[in-house]
């Protein structure tokens, strides 16, 4: 058995599935689809498959613990993904040890977004967790939104 698939057992993948079903997506629910089809034939979300360059995606940083790439949908101007590398399925299995890998990927993204021009504007970092926040690929990842200005509360 695979890590990816050990992380993600079949039960796992379904309950998270039919969860996610109840959740509303304004755009996207093909990609969502394509994901869900994805993680539930092969045991790898799309992020570890990025990970695993086995499908492309327009990755902009790498180092031996994470990666960037430009959102597929973006929703900025700015709309790049911090993902790490280890599989940690989202901010609920973050275990105490990981605490050092998640303030690098915040170090990551505070350099990151200087780079893109957003650091003196502003930008939000966010991290969708379980089915209420809408979260769609179960692989920790933080959003990095810029390049306009937004509104609070969000939906
Ligand atoms: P979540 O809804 O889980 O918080 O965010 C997942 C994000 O991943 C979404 O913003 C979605 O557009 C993005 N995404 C999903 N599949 C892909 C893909 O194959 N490539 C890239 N670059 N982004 C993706």
């Amino acid at each position: 058995m695979t890590g990816s698939t050990a992380s993600f057992p079949k039960a796992r993948r379904l309950r998270f599935g039919l969860l996610l079903g109840s959740c509303h997506f304004s755009s996207g629910t093909e990609q969502f689809t394509k994901n869900f089809l994805l993680l539930t034939m092969t045991g790898k979300t799309i992020f570890k498959k990025i990970i695993d360059r086995e499908i492309p995606a327009n990755i902009f940083y790498e180092d031996e613990l994470c990666l960037a790439f430009h959102d597929i949908m973006p929703q900025a101007p700015v709309h790049f993904l911090v993902i790490p590398k280890k599989e940690i399925a989202s901010t609920n299995d973050i275990a105490d040890e990981d605490a050092a890998l998640i303030g690098h990927l915040f170090c990551v993204i505070r350099k990151l977004a200087a780079d893109q021009g957003v650091a003196e504007s502003g930008y939000r970092v966010v991290a969708n967790c379980g089915p209420d926040a809408c979260q769609s690929v179960p692989h920790l990842h933080y959003h990095v939104i810029g390049g306009r200005a937004m509104t609070w509360p969000p939906g």
